[in-house]
């Protein structure tokens, strides 16, 4: 084993050692009894059943993680990487077609071995807890379909990154960047118009009261809301939630059917306000930019690294390929990928009680968002005690106590709390 291999093998076992820890504070962390914000709201049993929900969800979260980790490190040592190279390279296809097939086997090896993990998630776990309403046949279409547009959108960019790094010379991270990043900005576009309603039906908002309310919110705040659609979100799950896509004329609110049956009038609207809050304080643009600057940062990295002799070797391999050192490198970038996402989160639950602030600041009050919050966290048997640490590994939004405590605050002293 060389300096290489110990970095990846050392960053696999961190990664998990960390995640493990952080299951058993955030496990450890819980009360017993519902927080005083939130006694009013649980029915009997409600809350046991959250705290049993959480336990499931954590061992087979546990269980999943351990799996997956033996596979690679069973695929890694058990010479998995030069064994299907030889095979890949005995059709003599050529570096491009020949990364596409060894790339597209790994993922779809990735993606089988992962599929019976979504299966008793799905069917088992979420449909204990009565919120599973995805139907055998929702379930493979989607898995079909998926895999149909990750061949049909993903095989031409990557060709495109395989080529560059074949034939561009020392400038080709800066094309495959510019690649990536024209994909994305395509994506922003056909993603809400083309892609998502291959997966779920789109209709225009039927309650005109509603509709009346949200306009009326928009038009105050000077937002150009063109569409508000109701997704059927129910297809698959009892969740509900609310979301915003797109830039310019493709902007569109969504909710899902799921959160329009739970929620009165206000509480949608405060919602919708809270999304819109989003859009207001560029966080929508902010994260583009973000995923933008990151993917360069990777492509140089990848650059300096795709022909070095000791990635391949630790992994085995004894034909470099630029095919092989895209894949390899993946595994060695893994640990600026957990310090990168560590940091998109901590930005993502400021930006989250940004959107809070704002939407209480422009509402007149956070009453009607603090109780669509804890609604929302009753429903979905949330969390509402995790762990700092866990918090800090995995949530992109604050806990919800801390969110309602802050829009609480901002209540009662709407003074420091103007939107800027
Ligand atoms: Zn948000």
């Amino acid at each position: 084993m060389n300096g290489i291999a110990w970095i990846v093998l050392a960053a696999l076992l961190i990664d998990f050692g960390l995640n493990w820890v952080a299951d058993h504070l955030n496990l450890k962390a819980q009360p017993g009894k519902p927080p005083e914000a939130f006694r009013a709201f649980f029915k009997n049993g409600d809350y046991e059943r959250s705290q049993a929900y959480l336990r499931v969800n954590t061992r087979f979260g546990r269980l999943a993680e351990a799996i997956q980790l033996a596979a690679i490190l069973v695929f890694w040592f058990g010479r998995g990487f030069p064994v299907l190279d030889a095979w890949v390279r005995s059709f003599q296809w050529g570096p491009i077609f020949s990364g596409l097939v060894f790339i597209g086997l790994l993922a779809a090896l990735r993606l089988t071995l992962s599929l019976p993990f979504s299966i008793y998630s799905t069917f088992v776990i979420e449909a204990r807890f009565g919120f599973n309403r995805t139907t055998w046949r929702t379930f493979i279409v989607d898995r079909i379909k998926g895999a149909v547009l990750g061949v049909l959108l993903g095989a031409p960019l990557l060709a495109g990154i395989l080529f560059f790094f074949q034939a561009a010379g020392p400038l080709a991270w800066l094309y495959s960047w510019g690649a990536v990043t024209a994909y994305m900005l395509v994506m922003q576009y056909i993603a809400p118009t083309l892609i998502m309603p291959l997966f779920n039906r789109f209709e225009p908002l039927k309650d005109t009261e509603l509709e009346a309310d949200i306009r009326r919110y928009a038009q105050s705040i000077n937002f150009p809301l063109q569409n508000v659609f109701v997704m059927d979100g129910s297809k698959r799950s009892g969740k509900g939630n609310a979301f915003f896509t797109g830039f310019g004329r493709h902007k569109r609110i969504v909710l899902f059917d799921t959160l329009v049956r739970h929620h009165d009038r206000s509480e949608l609207v405060a919602i919708l306000a809270h999304e819109m809050g989003h859009y207001k304080k560029h966080h929508v643009l902010m994260g583009l930019a973000m995923g933008i600057g990151q993917t360069g940062v990777m492509f140089y990295l990848l650059s300096l690294c795709i022909g070095y002799p000791a990635l391949f070797e630790a992994f085995f391999m004894p034909h470099p390929s630029v095919y092989a050192g895209l894949t390899l490198f993946g595994l060695l970038y893994a640990p600026v990928d957990f310090f990168t996402g560590i940091l998109a989160m901590m930005i993502s639950r400021r930006n989250e009680y940004a959107a809070d602030r704002y939407a209480a600041a422009t509402s007149g009050s956070g009453q009607a968002l603090a109780e669509a919050l804890q609604k929302l966290s009753v429903h979905h048997l949330s969390n509402l005690s995790p762990h700092p640490f866990y918090v800090f590994l995995n949530y992109s939004h604050p806990p919800v106590l801390k969110r309602i405590a802050a829009l609480q605050r901002q209540t009662e002293s709407p003074e420091g709390a103007r939107p800027s």
